[in-house]
C-alpha cells in the first residue's frame, strides 16, 4: 500500500522571546560579583526561575540559599534575586553587616515604591498576583502586615471587605497575563469606583511583548512549545496565551522533554521562550525538532527591545 507523504514540519520562531533586561542584569550581577569578590557568592533564592541558569552559576561558584541564616558572616557577598525581597531581608542583612547586593529588577522595585506611596497616603493596597510567588512575597513585604491584600481571581474581589472603600489603590505582579489582569482590574474598578490604578501598567514591557508575540504566532500554529521552567510565571502565561489562541501548547525545561507525539502529523510548530530562559535552550529545541523532521525554521519579525538596566550600585562602582 502506498503511503501519503505528509507535508514537512515547519517551525515558527517567535520574537521577541527569552531573556529580558531584568534577567540579564541579575545574571550579570552574580557573574560580576564572582569576578570581583571570588567564590563563593551567596544568592538568596533562584536568581531567576531557570534551572539551566542556576546550575551554570553554581558551577562558577554561586551558592543558592533559601534564607539569610544560611549565609556565613565571613565577608562573602549575598545577592537578592530579580524577583525582589521583603523589606525585612535587607534589614536583616544590614543588622548582620552582610555585603548585600540587590539584583531586584528595577521594574519590580517600581511596584514596591508605588505600594509604599499609596500606604503613606493612607490607602489600603490591593495586589493582583499569584500567592506564594517570590515577587508577591517581596511586594507584600514592603508594607506592614495587613496593609496589603492579595487578589488572585475575580472570586477574590467579591470577598473583599475593606475598612474604607474610598481609600484603595491597586498594584500588580509584573509577569501576569495581560488579559486576565485587565479583567480583574476592571472588576475592581467596578466594585470600588474610587480605587487608584497604577499610573503606568505594572505588567512589565517584556511580559507584554512576549505575550503579544505569542498572540500573533499561535493562530498560525498547530502546536506551541514554550521553553521555560515550571516555576516561571511569565513562561506559564505564554503557554496559556497560546492555548487561548487555539493552539496546543506545552512547556519544556529542555529539548529532551519534547515528546515526539506532540508534533506527530502537525504542520507548524511555534517556539518561544520565557523571560528567564536562555537562547541556548531554544537552539537545542530547534535541533531536536529538526531531528524529528522539521524541514524549515522561519524566524518571525517582532518588536525590537532596547531596554537595558545598569548593574546594582554595589557592582557598578569600580
Ligand atoms: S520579566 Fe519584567 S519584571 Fe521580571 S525581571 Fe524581566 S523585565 Fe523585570
Amino acid at each position: 500500500m502506498s503511503q501519503v507523504a505528509l507535508p514537512p514540519l515547519e517551525v515558527l520562531l517567535c520574537a521577541p522571546r527569552g531573556f529580558c533586561a531584568g534577567v540579564v542584569r541579575a545574571i550579570d550581577a552574580v557573574e560580576k560579583a564572582l569576578a570581583r569578590y571570588g567564590a563563593p557568592v551567596y544568592v538568596r533564592h533562584e536568581i531567576v526561575h531557570n534551572k539551566y541558569v542556576v546550575e551554570s552559576l553554581k558551577q562558577k561558584g554561586a551558592i543558592f540559599v533559601s534564607e539569610l541564616h544560611e549565609v556565613p558572616d565571613d565577608g562573602a557577598p549575598v545577592i537578592f534575586s530579580a524577583h525582589g525581597v521583603a523589606k525585612s531581608v535587607p534589614g536583616e542583612a544590614a543588622s548582620r553587616r552582610l555585603l548585600a547586593i540587590d539584583a531586584t529588577c528595577p521594574l519590580v522595585t517600581k511596584v514596591h515604591r508605588e505600594a509604599e506611596i499609596h500606604h503613606r497616603r493612607g490607602r489600603h493596597v490591593i495586589l493582583i498576583g499569584h500567592a506564594g510567588h517570590p515577587e508577591v512575597v517581596g511586594t507584600m513585604g514592603q508594607l506592614p502586615e495587613g496593609a496589603m491584600t492579595l487578589v488572585e481571581s475575580l472570586e477574590d474581589i467579591a470577598r473583599l471587605a475593606p475598612a474604607n472603600e474610598a481609600n484603595l489603590a491597586y498594584v500588580t505582579q509584573t509577569t501576569l497575563s495581560v488579559d486576565d489582569t485587565r479583567e480583574i482590574a476592571e472588576a475592581l474598578t467596578r466594585r470600588f469606583p474610587q480605587i487608584v490604578a497604577p499610573h503606568k501598567e505594572d505588567i512589565c514591557y517584556a511580559t507584554q511583548n512576549r505575550q503579544d508575540a505569542v498572540k500573533f504566532m499561535a493562530p498560525k500554529c498547530d502546536v506551541v512549545i514554550v521553553v521555560g521552567s515550571p516555576n516561571s510565571s511569565n513562561s506559564n502565561r505564554l503557554r496559556e496565551v497560546a492555548e487561548h489562541m487555539g493552539a496546543q501548547a506545552y512547556m519544556v525545561e529542555s529539548a529532551a522533554e519534547l515528546r515526539p507525539e506532540w508534533i506527530a502529523g502537525k504542520k507548524r510548530v511555534g517556539v518561544t521562550a520565557g523571560a528567564s530562559a536562555p537562547e541556548v535552550l531554544v537552539n537545542e529545541l530547534i535541533e531536536r525538532l529538526k531531528a524529528l523532521g522539521a524541514a524549515k525554521v522561519q524566524p518571525l519579525e517582532g518588536i525590537t527591545e532596547s531596554v537595558v538596566f545598569t548593574l546594582p550600585r554595589e557592582l557598578a562602582r569600580r
